[in-house]
């Protein structure tokens, strides 16, 4: 099981929003479930059973795949006022 600390998990998902890897804005529609193992767009991990994996539609167009702890980091990030 992956170990990532949650300051290196939140830095993780600032640069990706930053760099456009992951959106800005919020979920338009959100599911939750258990893990499929895809991979976490932000950790990259595979997201695996018992963990839930969060799938978020954000455009009509675009969908991401995220396990909680990264979905709470990115839920944080997006929150924060633009600089
Ligand atoms: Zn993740």
């Amino acid at each position: 099981m992956a170990t990532v600390n949650a300051t290196a998990r939140a830095e993780v998902v600032r640069r990706k929003v930053h760099d456009g890897m992951l959106p800005p804005e919020r979920c338009l529609k959100l599911w939750a479930g258990v893990g499929t193992g895809r991979a976490c767009e932000a950790c990259e991990q595979p997201t695996l059973p018992p963990d839930i994996e969060y799938e978020c539609q954000v455009q009509e167009a675009r969908t991401i795949y995220l396990c909680r702890p990264c979905f709470a980091a990115w839920e944080i990030e997006i929150a924060q006022p633009r600089a």
